[in-house]
């Protein structure tokens, strides 16, 4: 039976060792980090994230700045905007909550947030940073599963790691991550011939698709840690992962549960880039 990754205490952890920092830094410099969270449109799940962020920041002693755009926003007041916080000495951090209305190129808007500020590390220059090794901000998802392995000492060197996804977002840095520290990374998707074969291979087994249970204790090698990184609703509008949790715990030897494991994490890495872009501001 599967030892559980327990990611609200990870993530309180991480969130605890911010606020000291946090702490510290604002009695050394008197600077106060700061969040300017933009979102566009009145999606509900998004403005639930936007809440948890404001909260988050509160907690750690960040400012946050919230900017809810009505749906028919243009893209050019969009930019205007992100002109504005690039600009803004009181902002260290910047996120345009994604997906964004069909109008405005998503690509577009990232591009023009400074990589200074990016603390979704989702800009162009810190996506090529990653790649090379050399980064300031990892992006906060890949970064929260990162933290799940190591708080349970889990070691990647040399062992067989299967990325489920490859979305710019969660499973191409995931895959990154895992090679930084010596994985052999196989990345799977949608035309991936055997998808079974390429779990059965895996020590560690991360998911990153969102379709609810598609990992089921069949395709998982005895021993395995895997980590559910998706966030589904299952028959029963219940939320659930990508992986089947209660046959596939019986089979692994570390198991992220959904709610719990992984969703937690994404702010508290958040939190711990946000204080990053304050002190490289500090930097100069
Ligand atoms: P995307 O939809 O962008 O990517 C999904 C990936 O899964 C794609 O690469 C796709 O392949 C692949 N895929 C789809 N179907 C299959 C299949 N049957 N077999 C193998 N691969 C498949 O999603 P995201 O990466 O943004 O998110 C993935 C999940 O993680 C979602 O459930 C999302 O809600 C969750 N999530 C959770 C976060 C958290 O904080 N816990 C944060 C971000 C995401 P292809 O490229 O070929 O289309």
């Amino acid at each position: 039976m599967a030892q559980l990754i327990n990611g609200k205490e990870v993530s309180q952890r991480v969130r605890e060792s911010v606020r000291a920092e946090t702490e510290a830094f604002k009695a050394e410099t008197g600077i106060t980090p700061g969040l300017a969270v933009i979102l566009v449109g009145d999606d509900p799940a998004s403005k639930i994230y936007v809440g948890n962020k404001k909260k988050a920041c509160a907690e750690v002693g960040f400012n946050s700045f919230e900017h809810i755009l009505p749906a028919e926003t243009t893209e050019a007041e969009l930019l205007e905007l992100i002109e504005k916080l690039n600009a803004d000495p009181a902002v260290h951090g910047i996120l345009c909550q994604l997906p964004l209305p069909r109008h405005i190129d998503e690509r577009a808007v990232i591009n023009a947030i400074s990589p200074k500020k990016d603390v979704d590390a989702f800009h162009p220059q810190n996506v090529g940073r990653i790649m090379i090794g050399s980064y300031d901000f990892l992006p906060c998802t890949p970064a929260g599963v990162m933290e799940l392995i190591h708080s349970a000492g889990i070691s990647v060197n040399g062992k067989n790691c299967t990325v489920v996804g490859r979305s710019n977002i969660v499973g191409k840095p995931m895959a990154m991550l895992l090679l930084h520290e010596n994985g052999t990374v196989t990345v799977c998707h949608s035309r991936t011939k055997d998808l079974k074969a390429a779990c059965l291979n895996a020590d560690i087994l991360v998911a990153a698709v969102g379709k609810a249970k598609l990992i089921t204790a069949d395709m998982v090698k005895e021993g395995a840690a895997v980590i559910d990184v998706g966030m589904n609703r299952d028959e029963n509008g219940k939320l659930c992962g990508d992986v089947d949790f209660e046959n596939v715990k019986e089979k692994a030897s570390y198991i992220t549960p959904v709610p719990g494991g992984v969703g937690p994490m994404t702010i508290a890495m958040l939190m711990r880039n946000t204080l990053t872009a304050a002190k490289l501001f500090n930097r100069g």
